[in-house]
């Protein structure tokens, strides 16, 4: 047999019991040797990282939040504190009035930490603070069914999915079990408005009503 001549194969493997010999080990060249001789020379070449640790290290914050979750919620609930002890400055000033301010601290320090999208409608102490919104479907109440072994999405093969990490932050988290409660569909009418403040308002409203039905 030439070095040309095709080698038939069955699927019993090839026939007449010929090897089929890799292009690498028989002195041939590879797909990727040709790739990387033609690429062009540049002077810097970042080393070890490749473009899939690259897209992974965009994670490694919010995935840092999960693993904290604990210390977060707690660190949470004495914020939402302080916020509400200052219900009569923002009730003073005019809720309307803070909220472009406090959008924008907000926008950025949940955008660091959580990768937050701003829905306004802020889920993370019942998510593990694994921000839903991250998830390609935004899916509110749990993974689809396309979840990898890995653990990661099915769309986007390189993000671990938000509902699998989310779960995992739950387990740390005091109200941990706040991850079984249904949530409600977006409200888009809410987009880039502060959760902050709602939160506030709302728990303030409700502390008033509370008082108004003891004095009563
Ligand atoms: S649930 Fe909404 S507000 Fe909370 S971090 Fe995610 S996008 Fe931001």
């Amino acid at each position: 047999m030439s070095d040309t001549q095709p080698i038939s194969t069955t699927a019993a493997g090839p026939a007449n019991g010929a090897q089929i010999v890799p292009p690498a080990a028989s002195g041939g060249v590879t797909q990727a040797t040709v790739v990387s001789r033609t690429a062009p020379k540049t002077a810097y070449r970042p080393a070890d990282v490749s473009p899939q640790r690259r897209v992974q290290r965009s994670y490694s914050v919010r995935l840092w939040a999960v693993r904290h979750s604990r210390a977060l919620e707690w660190f949470y609930a004495r914020f939402a504190d302080i916020f509400l002890m200052l219900h009569p400055l923002w009730n003073r000033i005019g809720y309307s009035r803070v909220e472009a301010p406090v959008t924008f601290v907000e926008k950025r320090v949940k955008g660091l930490m959580f990768d937050c999208r701003m829905c306004g409608q802020c889920i993370l102490s019942s998510t593990g603070m694994s921000c839903p919104m991250n998830c390609p479907k935004q899916l509110r109440n749990g993974p689809c069914g396309g979840v990898r072994a890995n653990g990661n999405c099915e769309v986007e093969p390189d993000m671990p999915c938000v509902w699998v990490k989310a779960w995992e932050g739950s387990r740390n988290m005091v109200h941990g079990d706040k991850i079984l409660d249904v949530q409600k569909p977006v409200d888009q009418s809410l987009r880039e408005t502060s959760a902050w403040l709602r939160v506030t308002a709302q728990a303030a409203a409700a502390r008033d009503a509370a008082k108004a039905q003891v004095s009563a």
